[in-house]
């Protein structure tokens, strides 16, 4: 079997053709990734989470986290993933810190975890701190999601959204914001994050009388979990052939890793929360949160490799959604 060098270029290679050198800006964003635990295992999950994985971050990786945002001012947002960071048992005291400071916080929440036994009170928690909800809902036909996400994941996603709207979430003139993630359900590229949108907005309003502020496409990142799907249904090699055809050289000129850093569970830093999957370490030489006495000691270098290309296709893709 050939090896996927002999008819897929380098990223780095394509980066070079356009002239295309990207580093890290001042950073903006610090991206936390609390843990693997999650009460779903998606078929696209990058994280490789579910209920069966016991990495967490701990107390005292938090505390350093703090530590850190103190002497960053300029980092403005916190954006808390996981797994399901709900699960992870410092997430409300590390919250109610991060809001008390002053910054924005986003929180990726995969809508079904808030009726798990405990989590009774996290959606009035989120509300309460102001926390930005950003709520992966990959299509608005049931079997569609359940297919990509679990039996019955679409009841409970919809439940959650009318939860968050009954809080003030998604709704006209409120500070609480409700942002929906779209990914695809086979090897494909997104459609248009705009006209999807709309189409969000009228099926969602009309049978579920759900409101939220905006829908973010995201690529499927072919790493860990997703490239082994790909690859035993034999699409692997096609859907990199589709990345590399659709590059897009203003989605590179924009990639989300240009102003964000990524920290795993155990403290350590990544470009991106694909290559903390993927285990290439940030700008390529592994870097740990008690190796740099502040932020702006993290280097500007990015490491990347053939998954990038998801990151660049067609309209590009990053945590916000569609880039170009
Ligand atoms: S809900 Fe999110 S973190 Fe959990 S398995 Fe699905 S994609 Fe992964
Ligand atoms: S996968 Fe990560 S490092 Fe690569 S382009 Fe996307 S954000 Fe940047």
């Amino acid at each position: 079997m050939p090896s996927l060098q002999c008819h897929i270029p380098t990223f780095g290679h394509v980066l070079d053709t356009y002239g295309i050198a990207i580093k890290r800006q001042p950073i903006t964003t610090l991206q936390i990734n609390v843990g693997k635990v999650c009460n779903q295992s998606c078929t696209h999950c990058h994280v490789e989470a579910g209920p069966l994985r016991s990495e967490m971050m701990e107390a005292t990786t938090f505390q350093r986290l703090v530590e850190l945002l103190q002497n960053a001012p300029g980092v403005h947002t916190v954006d808390i993933t996981g797994g399901a960071p709900e699960l992870n048992p410092h997430f409300r005291a590390f919250v109610r810190t991060v809001h008390a400071m002053g910054r924005t916080l986003l929180h990726r929440c995969n809508l079904s975890v808030l009726f798990e036994p405990g989590q009774e009170d996290t959606a009035a928690f989120l509300a309460e701190h102001g926390v930005e909800v950003i709520a992966s809902l990959p299509c608005y036909l049931e079997d569609n999601v359940n297919r990509q996400r679990g039996e019955g994941v679409f009841d409970k996603s919809i439940r959650g959204l009318h939860l968050l709207n009954g809080l003030g979430y998604g709704q006209p003139g409120s500070s609480l914001k409700l942002n929906l993630v779209y990914n695809p359900g086979g090897a494909h590229l997104p459609p248009s994050q705009s006209a999807l949108e709309e189409s969000y907005r009228q099926q969602l309003a009309q049978h579920y009388g759900i409101l939220f502020n905006h829908l973010y496409t995201l690529t499927n990142i072919p790493v860990t979990r997703y490239a082994r799907h790909l690859r035993q249904h034999g699409q692997y090699d096609d859907y990199m052939q589709l990345l590399v055809d659709n590059f897009n050289p203003a989605a590179a000129h924009n990639l989300m890793c240009m102003q964000q850093v990524s920290v795993a569970w155990d403290g350590s830093l990544y470009d991106c929360d694909f290559n903390q999957m993927a285990g290439l370490p940030i700008g390529g030489t592994p870097l740990h949160i008690w190796d740099v006495q502040n932020l702006e000691q993290i280097p500007r270098s990015i490491a990347t490799a053939s998954h990038c290309f998801g990151c660049t296709a067609g309209a590009g893709s990053s945590c916000g959604g569609a880039i170009a």
